[in-house]
């Protein structure tokens, strides 16, 4: 069985799906005109969508607007339905960081007719992956995130500031979705999110963990 042989630090080859969580910071949610949520808005990424250092984001030649939005992942290690709260910190096998990639002009638009975002969040690059973190690198309470454009600070926020927690979280989502191990969940992005060309360089970090580099190339 799948499950037996494989390591969580390989999500990104048997990770199954991706949960993204949308406006799960204050500053973020204001910055695009969005309403606070009173539950957590979800979403799917593709697994297909995943990249890995080395590689390159792709601009579709459809999208005209695509945005960076740095996120720490929480990689599942111990699959489980209807996780409590109380002993949800034990189903995490470890962290990555995440860049939640958006054509954020197709998202817009669906916004508008009340259509699902997979096509606006899916697109094959955009969800760039670091290497796997240990859980014990991470703080939760007060993880530090940041990303560059060219070597310009763009976002800089910490954990701290998420409305709803790790912990509530993947209660809250095992309840919809089984978690399975490798299955990822991004937690969502503070603010400062924005546009990103062809031709331009992503840089993104987890303050004292790691730093990941992604040139942006078109379609
Ligand atoms: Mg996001």
């Amino acid at each position: 069985m799948l499950q037996n042989t494989m390591s969580v630090k390989d999500f990104v080859k048997f990770g199954r799906k991706v949960v993204a969580v949308g406006r799960n910071y204050r500053a973020h949610a204001a910055e695009l005109g969005n309403p606070v949520p009173t539950e957590p808005l979800l979403f799917l990424k593709p697994s297909s969508s995943f990249l890995e250092e080395g590689g390159s984001i792709v601009v579709p030649s459809r999208c005209t607007e695509v945005h960076y939005e740095v996120e720490l992942g929480v990689v599942i290690g111990t699959g489980g339905k209807n996780i409590p709260e109380s002993s949800a910190l034990s189903h995490i096998g470890g962290y990555t960081l995440a860049l939640d990639m958006t054509a954020r002009e197709i998202q817009s638009e669906a916004k508008k007719k009340g259509h699902p975002w997979s096509v606006a969040k899916g697109y094959d690059t955009f969800c760039p992956v670091s290497s796997f973190i240990e859980k014990e690198k991470i703080v939760l309470e007060d993880c530090h995130l940041w990303l560059k454009v060219d070597g310009e600070m763009k976002q800089n926020g910490s954990t701290k500031n998420m409305i709803y927690s790790v912990p509530y979280l993947i209660s809250y989502i095992s309840a919809i979705f089984t978690l399975e191990p490798g299955d990822v969940i991004i937690t969502g992005t503070p603010e400062g999110v924005g546009p990103v060309k062809p031709g331009q360089t992503l840089t993104a970090g987890i303050e004292g963990v790691l730093e990941m580099t992604f040139p942006v190339v078109s379609a």
